[in-house]
């Protein structure tokens, strides 16, 4: 087995450019800097959260991770290869790039979407074995078919198997997805706010079923959500870690219970309090000095959160804090780590007064 971790990003960077509609046909496009300087390593077996407000990237930096956006710089590697240079033919590839691509599945908010409505089931469960193991007989496909379905619940499979998707729930077609992942034999799957849509219920028998399918096929997983209580369950029951994003950057990074009991970045303590269930009781202030998200094409200098952060000061509009190790895993963003920082010498921002709106850092 490789000892290189499933996934490892390097000081990845990722630009759009902005549509400016009608106008922009006669301006420079802006760009968005959606992801920005991220390092991360996505280890065998392992469950990480990505979680951050709409738009602070972490669907960008998900699809880079898996090779589906390609990074404006820095370097995106699978078991220690190059994916960029392996999908683009270069001369040392040592992992071919087919197998990359079958190696990194993700299954979408949206399930109906990634399933065929003129299809039946079982021919869009066929289709991956088909195309990933062309050795397997017909019978073969369809034991591992109706095995898998009966794995999820779907049961009796053969009923299931021959149902097209609108006869479906959005909790069986997730699951129908999920398995269409799997059966590609994957080792790392992205799910991009899969459980968003489903009922209160539904979310806990959904992301039960995730945890044991990861345990059983031993595959990581990139569980991408704006509901850090979501990312919690995930979390915790497989010693899984929780990475916190903030306007495209990876603010802090650990394991789950350091993360919701020992915070160290700003935001994820904002997040946290946006977070009801996991401060019960705790109606205080919000921890922010500001709500406003700043404008994406324009970020803050220096700490990109220092606009909305109740502990800036000065130092923090003049440069960027680096990651820096908390304890094992854990990482964090903020110049408050690094006890010898000017930062502690440093006035504090007084231009934005403390908000004391309603929680919304989590909208
Ligand atoms: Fe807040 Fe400064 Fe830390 Fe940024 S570096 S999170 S602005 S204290």
């Amino acid at each position: 087995m490789s000892p290189d971790p499933v996934i490892s990003l390097e000081n990845v960077q990722v630009d759009f450019e902005s549509d400016n509609g009608l106008l922009g046909a006669f301006s420079k496009p802006d760009v968005v800097n959606a992801v920005n300087g991220v390092s991360l390593e996505i280890p065998e077996k392992k469950v990480v959260a990505l979680v951050g407000e709409s738009g602070c990237g972490k669907t960008t930096l998900g699809k880079t991770a898996i090779g589906l956006q390609r990074p404006t710089s820095g370097s995106v590697k699978f078991r220690g290869q190059d994916i960029w240079e392996a999908r683009d033919g270069g001369s040392d590839v040592e992992v071919p790039y087919r197998d990359i691509r079958r190696s990194l599945q993700i299954i979408h908010q949206d399930p109906g979407s990634s399933l065929n409505p003129n299809q039946k089931i079982v021919k869009s469960l066929a289709a991956p074995l088909k195309k990933w193991q062309p050795g397997l007989t017909r019978e073969d496909r369809q034991a591992r078919i109706y095995g898998m379905l009966n794995r999820v619940g779907m049961s009796p499979p053969e009923d299931y198997a021959n149902r097209y998707p609108h006869q479906l729930s959005g909790g069986e077609k997730q699951r129908v997805v999920l398995i269409r992942a799997l059966l590609m034999n994957p080792d790392l799957i992205l799910a991009d706010e899969a459980i968003s849509a489903l009922d209160v219920s539904l979310r806990i028998e959904m992301m039960e079923l995730l945890l044991e399918l990861q345990n059983q096929f031993d595959t990581s997983f990139v569980f991408i959500s704006h509901d850090l209580s979501n990312a919690r369950y995930l979390t915790e029951k497989s010693d899984g870690l929780i990475g916190v994003m903030y306007l495209g950057e990876l603010v802090e990074i650990g394991p789950a219970e350091q993360i919701l009991e020992d915070p160290r970045h700003p935001y994820t303590k904002a997040l946290r309090w946006a977070t009801p269930d996991l401060l019960p009781g705790d109606d205080g202030e919000v921890p922010l000095r500001n709500i406003d998200i700043p404008d994406p094409v324009n970020p803050p200098s220096g700490c990109r959160f220092h606009t909305r952060c109740p502990e800036a000061r000065e130092a923090c509009k003049q440069s960027s804090p680096e990651s820096k190790v908390v304890n094992g895993e854990h990482r964090a963003a903020c110049f408050r780590e690094e006890t010898t920082h000017e930062y502690w010498n440093s006035p504090p921002l007084d231009d934005v007064e403390p908000s004391s709106d309603a929680k919304t850092a989590d909208d």
